[in-house]
């Protein structure tokens, strides 16, 4: 770990100030990936500019009834408030899904979004990895790629989004607000992560001198039908082989709306609106959602170790929305697959 500057932000004018200030800067909050990177000398801040004390750590409801979410808040008090468990438990059974306890109680909104990419390459300084420094190449492509993407691949990057909240968030449709010295701005988390294309370095839209405030839910939860199912090595503490989110809305024994997206298999949750209309008017047996999970994988493409994924996300739809369908969501207790 190299030598850098620290400083804590007063308030949110201040932690924009001081970020305006000082390039080659990082925000930082529980850290659960920053100062790994740091340790690794993958990441290099000039200088960290602490921001866990800002007043962003509060869930209130919004005047369209929705809900903002600061972006200080820890990833377990938002698993396990009431809200969130009785109106969104999609995103509190992801939430539950991801790290372990320990990490969960010290990783906030804001770094869950921004997190990394855990492809081996990236924290091996020795291998040549496009992401870490542009234009060295792709070790993935042929090296050892079983956990990499088969979705919205590039020849310069194939790694994936590693969080499970996202997913969940993709299917809420939620939006991220931000703000620098231009002011505030809200983005779709649709448009938040990018894909690879020829830029793999820069996982977000975000720009460096802007600050990740709050995340905000639209009203439609899915509370009755829903479901996040993640495939991993082993029951926990494990990053998703393919995960995927549900929101099912059901009426008269078919299928009003459909909202599904996928971890673990692209550098952003991945939705296709295709896939889901495909479902409307439907009657939700495995049928349709088999039909469905085609669409949502049409140009899934394997590296070789990893293309067992491409199945594996196939019969993860179906499963996952099996399991929405009957009401009976993915328990995070008993992770046992039913
Ligand atoms: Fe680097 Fe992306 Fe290739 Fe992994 S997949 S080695 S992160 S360029």
């Amino acid at each position: 770990m190299i030598g850098f500057q620290y400083a804590r932000a007063g308030t949110i004018a201040d932690a924009v100030r001081q970020m305006a200030a000082s390039p080659g800067a990082k925000f930082v909050a529980g850290g659960t990936n920053l100062v790994d990177l740091m340790k690794m000398d993958v990441e290099r801040p000039a200088k960290l500019i602490d921001v866990s004390r800002l007043p962003l750590d509060t869930v209130e409801e919004t005047a369209d009834g929705g809900l903002r979410i600061g972006a200080l808040v820890r990833n377990t008090d938002l698993a396990y408030h009431p809200l969130i468990e009785r109106r969104y438990p999609m995103l509190a059974s992801a939430l539950l899904a991801g790290a372990s306890q320990q990490l969960r109680n010290m990783a906030s909104v804001g770094g869950n979004l921004l997190q990394r990419t855990r492809c081996a390459y990236f924290y091996d300084l020795a291998t040549p990895c496009n992401k870490r420094e542009p234009g060295t190449g792709c070790s993935a492509i042929a090296g050892l790629n079983r956990m990499n993407a088969i979705l919205g691949t590039s020849e310069s990057c194939i790694a994936v989004h590693p969080s499970d909240m996202c997913v969940a968030l993709a299917v809420l449709e939620a939006t991220i607000r931000v703000t620098s010295p231009r002011g505030e701005r809200v983005i779709a988390l649709s448009d938040f992560h990018r894909l690879p294309g020829d830029t793999p370095q820069r996982d977000t839209n975000v720009a460096a001198d802007e600050l990740v405030t709050s995340v905000e839910l639209p009203v439609q939860g899915f509370a009755t039908s829903y479901n996040y199912l993640k495939i991993r090595d082993r029951l926990s503490y494990a990053f998703a082989l393919v995960s995927v989110a549900v929101g099912l809305e059901l009426e008269g024994g078919t299928v009003k709306q459909a909202r599904f997206a996928l971890g673990g298999v692209a550098h952003k949750p991945w939705r296709s609106t295709e896939a889901e209309a495909a479902l409307h008017g439907r009657t939700p047996n495995e049928a349709s959602f088999a039909q469905a999970a085609d669409l949502a994988l049409r140009g899934a493409k394997g590296f070789g170790h990893n293309s067992f994924k491409i199945d594996l996300a196939r019969r993860a739809i179906v499963r996952a929305l099996s399991q929405a369908a009957r009401g009976a969501p993915q328990s995070q207790s008993n992770k046992k697959i039913a």
